[in-house]
């Protein structure tokens, strides 16, 4: 039983790329076939901030320590546009981290710890 949209899991990782904490929410995998052979790489976690695909580590994620609240605005189906409201949610993230995805409305915005 689902009670309401649920929220996105976003993932905060230490960026090898840019150097910040950012959330990882995509996946990049790599794979080729061959002469028949199948190789697949672990997938790796895409930066949402400089598009850097990393692999994951073990404790790679940052800890979620701080609240902020969400200053994007909700997506609302089309023709709604006009009349979108202020998401308005809080979300807790990484104190250290530069970019956040609010898990609600999907926007990207600037985190408590830009460096
Ligand atoms: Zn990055
Ligand atoms: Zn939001």
């Amino acid at each position: 039983m689902r009670a309401g949209p649920q929220p996105l899991p976003v993932l905060y990782i230490d960026c090898d790329g840019c150097g910040q904490i950012t959330p990882h929410n995509r996946v990049q995998k790599i794979m080729s076939i061959r002469e028949g052979v199948f190789t697949g790489s672990p997938p790796e976690t895409v930066c949402e901030g400089c598009g850097h695909a990393q692999p994951r580590v073990v404790d790679d994620e940052v800890p979620a320590d701080a609240t902020i609240v969400c200053t994007g605005r909700r997506h609302r189906r089309f023709g709604y546009k006009r009349r979108r409201k202020p998401c308005g949610e809080s979300l807790t993230v990484p104190a250290a981290a530069a970019l956040v995805i609010c898990p609600w409305c999907l926007t990207a915005q600037t985190g408590p710890g830009r460096r």
